[in-house]
């Protein structure tokens, strides 16, 4: 593999634990990506592979999705674009105006119980319906948490999240 700026070879570094901050996740790491650095010293251009990179989106915005804590604004705009609404679209989709979805991603006003449940729901309901009423009543109960660290191991079988 060459380098797509100075043409130069490009040399695989062994990476057991790569923070993906690309994400927009401060605390989301990953087992099993491949990350090369272009060998011309002057260029240093990283070049990055993620297997089954639509899979480790849906395992992370399902793990997120299907925790008790409040969402973190960076989760809210997680949730947003993954399910590939601007934050305009997302604002008409649920009843809000375009502001308040601006804030509840900047963190300047808190978004309310019943939104984030909807917004959960919009992510868990991807794979099949989703009726499982009991664990609903459980999201957003527990007070907003930064967590030490969420990560994720790519399998033959797919991504699945480490046990923290
Ligand atoms: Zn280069």
């Amino acid at each position: 593999m060459n380098c797509v700026i100075c043409g130069s070879r490009m040399k695989k570094e062994s990476q057991n634990r790569y923070h993906y901050t690309a994400s927009g996740l401060s605390r989301v790491y990953l087992n099993g990506v491949e990350l090369y650095e272009c060998t011309n010293e002057e260029c240093g251009d990283e070049g990055l592979i993620i297997p089954m990179l639509e899979e480790l989106h849906e395992q992370i915005a399902t793990a997120i999705a299907s925790q008790k804590n409040k969402l973190l604004p960076e989760e809210i705009r997680f949730l947003r674009t993954y399910l590939g609404f601007s934050g305009g679209d997302f604002a008409e989709l649920i009843g809000v105006s375009p502001e308040t979805v601006s804030r509840w991603e900047k963190g300047t006003v808190n978004m309310k119980e019943s939104a984030e449940r909807l917004l959960r729901v919009l992510i868990l309901s991807r794979k099949g319906p989703f009726r499982d009423y009991e664990e609903l009543k459980e999201f957003a109960t527990q007070k907003r948490k930064l967590p030490k660290k969420r990560e994720f191991k790519v399998h033959s079988s797919g991504w699945i999240e480490e046990a923290a």
